[in-house]
């Protein structure tokens, strides 16, 4: 199979700057993603896709209507807008690496910034590629613009071939998912799918069905205030206690920076305080539930004997629940993955599960009643300016598309979501 429009959809996606905004009240946070959401219900309508809308809140919607006579279940293909707001996306140029020699890329030559072949271990299998990379001044944005040009190219190659057997396909590109708020305003009527597929993952072959168990704690510690100069045996300093909290998180393991694979952890990433009152939050991350239980059941253990010690505060805690890992939900459709592992398999590739350590639409979507796994782009270096791709990892990733619907086809609709929250 060959998309010949492929490489120039990703480089012009790219050179559009849809940083998300954290800071911003609007949704979707930046007016830009907007912009590129109207390009793409254009470019869809082009092809053909005569339903392409944008909503108010920027999401776009789209059907490649079936060609089959029976009814396939319905099957939502799916990639966000927006690129991370860690890095700069502003002006992001592109450079195309022809015939690639396996040797270190130099990506900008002022302060110089490599892309070390040591430190990025797949570009050796990429040797008489075409890598596409950053100048070294941005991110490149691949994450997630390789998943919507891959989506775009596969939809126009089934519209240029309609002897290819296809289901019912809906489109959607979500914004501010970098922000974790891609599905916010998202119902599952709307997406109209019995089964999704993000198209948001790394290397070539990857298929993510594991994402994270998340809670989030929040310790509020409630001290009392008094003229320094006369708080003897009445002032009870918060921030004190706080710290005491603190000191007894585990530091050598259990940490972000002290785990990986499977590990899960207890991270602080806020902390505020007055005498008066202090506030830490904490982010707690398992792949399984027992592991987020254990974890919150240790601070609440800490939180227990520090308010023993210091009866005059008052310590609040409180577990938010964040997302859970759509593991649970797509073992109950297990071929949801397999039909996705044949059609990696059909384009010569060896299917990889792999797990994320972090949380992906699919995993919200998964939950809402809509299983969806994350399938590869090709993408590498996801969220820094050693970000890179390469064509021929791009071109396995549209057809790993094209043969996922080809598959899907064959199959008599069935109820698949419908998963209880
Ligand atoms: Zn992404």
């Amino acid at each position: 199979m060959e998309f010949p429009g492929l490489l120039d959809r990703f480089l012009t996606y790219v050179r559009i700057d849809t940083r998300s905004d954290e800071d911003s009240g609007t949704f979707p946070s930046t007016m830009t993603q907007l912009d590129f959401a109207q390009r793409l219900k254009q470019e869809l309508s082009g092809i053909g896709l005569s339903d392409a809308t944008v909503n108010e809140h920027g999401y776009v919607f789209a059907t490649l209507k079936s060609n089959q006579k029976e009814q396939p279940p319905v099957v939502a293909l799916i990639a966000h807008l927006d690129t991370s707001p860690d890095v700069s996306g502003d002006g992001v140029n592109p450079l195309v690496h022809r015939d690639y020699d396996g040797g270190d890329i130099l990506l900008s030559q002022d302060t110089p910034v490599i892309l070390r072949v040591e430190e990025n271990p797949d570009l050796k299998e990429k040797i008489g590629n075409t890598i596409i990379t950053t100048d070294g001044t941005t991110l490149l944005g691949a994450d997630d613009k390789a998943g919507i040009a891959e989506i775009m190219s596969a939809i126009r190659y089934l519209t240029d071939h309609p002897e290819i057997p296809r289901p019912h396909i809906r489109i959607l590109f979500t914004p501010d998912e970098e922000l974790g708020h891609g599905t916010e305003k998202l119902t599952i009527d709307e997406i109209a799918a019995d089964v999704g597929y993000t198209v948001d993952g790394e290397a070539a072959g990857e298929i993510e069905d594991e994402t994270f168990c998340a809670d989030m704690v929040n310790i509020r510690v409630c001290g009392i205030n008094a003229h320094p100069g006369k708080a003897k045996g009445k002032m009870v300093n918060a921030i004190k206690i706080a710290s005491e909290i603190l000191e007894r998180f585990p530091k050598d393991s259990l940490s972000p920076e002290t785990t990986e694979g499977q590990e899960g952890y207890i991270h602080p990433h806020f902390m505020s305080g007055t005498v008066e009152e202090a506030n830490i939050t904490v982010l707690i991350r398992d792949f399984k539930e027992e592991g987020l239980e254990d974890k919150e059941a240790f601070l609440l253990s800490v939180v227990v004997e520090t308010r023993g010690r210091h009866p005059k505060a008052t310590i609040f805690f409180d577990i938010e629940k964040s997302y859970r890992n759509m593991k649970v939900v797509l073992d109950k459709h297990p071929e949801v993955i397999e039909v996705a592992e044949e059609a990696i398999r059909h384009t010569g590739l060896i299917p990889e599960r792999s797990s994320l350590r972090g949380g992906t639409d699919g995993a919200r979507l998964s939950f809402m009643g809509l299983p969806t796994p994350n399938l590869f782009t090709g993408g590498h270096n996801f969220h820094s300016r050693h970000e890179w791709i390469a064509l021929e990892d791009m071109e396995k990733a549209t057809e790993v598309i094209v043969r996922l619907m080809g598959l899907w086809a064959e199959k008599r609709s069935q109820k698949i979501g419908g998963v209880e929250p």
